[in-house]
């Protein structure tokens, strides 16, 4: 018990024994004491008004001077009152930075509640998105961002890389959006990338028409090397360098043919066409080529477990299977074998290709599909493949939405699977279900 209480007990025990002496005296011991306690008791109600007036008036009016327990109840409250104005001083501090910080941010951010609807952005955001303050706080994003591939990217749930939108139909500005989740909530990060969209074009640009540019003069010394690696009279001293520059003139026609075809898929916006690609007639002259190659494994087998054809663009189509099976071939000792397949299951069509040559290790499987990106550069030399062929397979693939699957083992062998959604293929009998 603190003193103060001890205090008021001892003083509250003593008043009613002077109460009691002098009621006796008195001859009126009961009424003198009622008449002492209702003083006390008038005290107290004067000291609970006067803490009860201070409370309502506190910011104006400084405590009352009172004693004892009373005095001790008033310190109390003055402390918990001083410690929440310190805290909520730091939240107000706290809040004014955060909301400096964020409108110092180059980047736009939305913070979205659980059903997507807009709780608060910050300055970017709103300058980026054109997002009104007030007008458009609870409005579900998606219906104020009404573009069809961001609608895909929150459709997917896939929110581990950003969606590069047009920020209208009529401006140039791209932006890069990208969700962030949090507990229930989300955040909408929002980022101008015009110029790396505009540096990435030229960038296409530039290598489209650097390509173009080179085709001429390489058909041209292409013809003169092949005209003189082919000609008797040329002195016998010079066959070996003709063949090397005959084949290296080739490396070269195959990397500017490459990078020209890659620049089209890329310059292509959209999904690819809709032609309908006879599969098992592609892939029995594609089998047929790979047969009346110099040098190809013994085995080429093609085994067409589905007549389904393919809704798609049949020059990319046909570039997809050919680089594959090519590659087969490159890779693959005479002694080996490659089996082509084409088959359709409930998931779409599969079309796959299995070698039994040098194989990949798993640490290059991820990367095989970056342009120029060899397993073995040295090898490469002598295979002569342009390194780009695995990354137009990406491109073509992505423009048909479908993808590529690579298991490999080293020593073993490869397959390269590539996954077609059901909606491109074209089957006589409905699809089966899986499994
Ligand atoms: P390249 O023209 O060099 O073949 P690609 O893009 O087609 O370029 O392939 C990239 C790399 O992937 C190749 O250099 C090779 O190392 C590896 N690769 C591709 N296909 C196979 C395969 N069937 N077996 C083994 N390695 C392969």
């Amino acid at each position: 018990m603190s003193p103060a209480w001890s205090f008021a007990i001892a003083r509250l025990l003593g008043v009613l024994a002077v109460a009691v002496v002098v009621g006796f005296f008195l001859g009126q011991v009961e009424l003198t004491v009622v008449a002492v306690l209702a003083g006390y008791l008038a005290l107290t109600f004067v000291r609970l008004y006067r803490i009860e007036r201070w409370l309502r008036r506190r910011r104006t009016e400084s405590p009352p001077d009172l004693q004892g327990v009373w005095g001790d109840i008033v310190a109390l409250i003055m402390r918990i009152y001083r410690r929440k104005q310190f805290h909520k001083r730091r939240i107000v501090q706290l809040f004014r930075e955060f909301r400096r910080m964020t409108s110092a941010m180059p980047d736009g951010v939305v913070v979205l509640g659980t059903d997507r609807e807009i709780l608060w952005f910050n300055r970017n955001a709103g300058r980026l998105l054109r997002l009104r303050r007030k007008v458009d706080f609870g409005q579900r994003i998606d219906n104020l961002i009404r573009h069809p591939d961001f609608a895909r990217y929150v459709a997917l749930g896939d929110n581990s890389m950003p969606v590069v939108v047009r920020a209208s139909l009529d401006s140039d500005v791209h932006l890069a959006l990208q969700m962030v989740a949090y507990g229930s909530q989300q955040l909408l990060l929002v980022r101008d990338v015009t110029r790396q969209v505009r540096l990435e074009s030229m960038r296409k640009d530039f290598v489209a028409n650097a390509s173009h540019e080179l085709r001429s003069p390489l058909t041209v010394i292409t013809g003169y090397v092949d005209t003189l690696a082919d000609d008797p009279g040329v002195d016998l001293m010079w066959r070996g360098p003709l063949e090397e520059m005959r084949r290296q003139a080739e490396r070269m026609r195959a990397v500017v043919d490459g990078l020209i075809e890659l620049s089209r898929l890329e310059s292509t916006s959209g999904e690819a066409g809709q032609d309908l690609i006879d599969v098992g007639g592609m892939l029995t002259l594609i089998r047929r080529e790979s047969l009346a190659l110099d040098r190809h494994p013994a085995d080429i087998t093609l085994t067409l477990a589905s007549d389904a054809k393919l809704l798609g663009s049949e020059p990319e189509v046909h570039s997809i299977f050919a680089n594959l099976v090519s590659n087969a071939i490159k890779y693959t000792p005479p002694e080996g074998r490659v089996d082509i397949r084409w088959q359709v299951d409930g998931d779409g069509a599969h079309f796959s290709v299995a070698d039994t040559g040098v194989g990949i290790a798993k640490e290059h499987i991820p990367r095989l599909t970056e342009r120029f990106y060899r397993v073995d550069p040295s090898r490469a030399r002598t295979t002569g493949g342009s390194g780009l062929g695995l990354a137009i397979v990406k491109h073509a693939l992505q423009r048909h939405g479908a993808s590529l699957a690579i298991e490999s083992a080293e020593g073993v062998g490869s397959t390269f699977t590539c996954h077609f959604p059901a909606q491109r293929v074209v089957a006589r009998t409905p699809l089966a279900a899986n499994g």
